[in-house]
């Protein structure tokens, strides 16, 4: 399934990247197409399993999920489990809110957060700039009741 939440085309990937100052790799994009056309938050162990056949090592893997994260292009959140997942992150000011139990993810657009900012930056004489926030709880499918159900849209 595609995920038309976050840019994946080549063209875009590259840009963003040279935005950040790094460089657009094929393992990168590689990567990247991985989360991209996920319809879940996805543990390193799924990204590793899909592309050993595409002779990417584990330890290249975990540093572009690192970048990523650090680039806040991908968002880590823990499932029900304690397992970090990932999700790409939509371009511009979006927070997530990931399934704990299925990992299903949805964008938010209106944290209307610049109330808070000003009165932690009245508090404690920061000038705050970002908020990093995301959200876990259960998703439409995954609240309904019966147990075979919950796993219908994986
Ligand atoms: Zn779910
Ligand atoms: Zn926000």
């Amino acid at each position: 399934m595609k995920n038309q939440r976050v840019f994946d085309e080549t063209a875009d990937f590259r840009r963003v990247l040279a935005g950040f100052g790094e460089r657009s790799t094929p393992q990168r994009l590689a990567v990247w197409r991985f989360f991209t056309q996920s319809a879940c938050a996805r543990t390193m162990e799924d990204v590793v399993g899909a592309l050993r056949g595409q002779g990417l090592g584990q330890a290249t893997i975990y540093r572009v999920v690192h970048l990523f994260c650090r680039l806040d292009l991908l968002a880590g959140i823990r499932d029900e489990a304690g397992t970090m997942r990932y999700a790409p992150r939509h371009a511009g000011h979006c927070h997530l809110v990931v399934c704990r139990r299925c990992g299903r993810v949805a964008d938010f657009h209106d944290c209307d957060l610049a109330v808070a900012e000003k009165l932690i930056a009245a508090q404690t004489g920061f000038a705050v700039e970002r908020h990093f926030l995301d959200f876990s709880g259960l998703c439409p499918a995954c609240r309904q009741p019966e147990p075979r159900k919950r796993l219908e849209h994986r």
